[in-house]
């Protein structure tokens, strides 16, 4: 009889049905009256149980830091360029939360078109209050 691949001198009461290992009376592991060596039975364990097990093998989402929406937000005091910090926090957070990535990107686009409409509204008013302080004069 072979000796068990794991433990060498042992001798062998069986074969992985999965793997093809030897395996001794020790590290036998019987699932549904199947032999497995002690590796394919704690995959197949993984495998099927129904128990969410740490982040590894759940796709949860990975938690994005909210102070990425500053990246999106802060430029509406430095000249608007929100789609700019939207895409960069979109690009970092993708992987990580593709929904508030996403929600990144649309806000700061929205927030440039935002900052844009107000400052031509501004820009209009200024120059219209102007037109209509100078008007007098002329
Ligand atoms: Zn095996
Ligand atoms: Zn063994």
């Amino acid at each position: 009889m072979a000796d068990c691949s794991y433990h060498p001198g042992k001798d062998a009461v069986g074969a992985c049905v999965s793997c093809g290992k030897m395996v001794c009376i020790a590290c036998r592991t019987e699932l549904q009256d199947k032999v497995y060596c002690p590796a394919c039975a704690n995959k197949l364990f993984v495998a099927r149980s129904d128990v969410p097990v740490p982040a590894t093998t759940t796709p949860a989402v990975k938690p994005v830091s909210g102070a990425w929406w500053l990246l999106v937000i802060l430029p509406l005091l430095f000249g608007g360029w929100c789609w700019i910090g939207g895409i960069i926090a979109w690009a970092v957070n993708k992987d990580k939360d593709p929904k508030k990535a996403k929600s990144m990107l649309i806000w700061g686009i929205v927030l440039t078109v935002i900052y844009m409409v107000l400052l031509t509204i501004f820009i209009i008013l200024v120059v219209a209050g102007f037109l209509i302080l100078e008007l007098p004069q002329m």
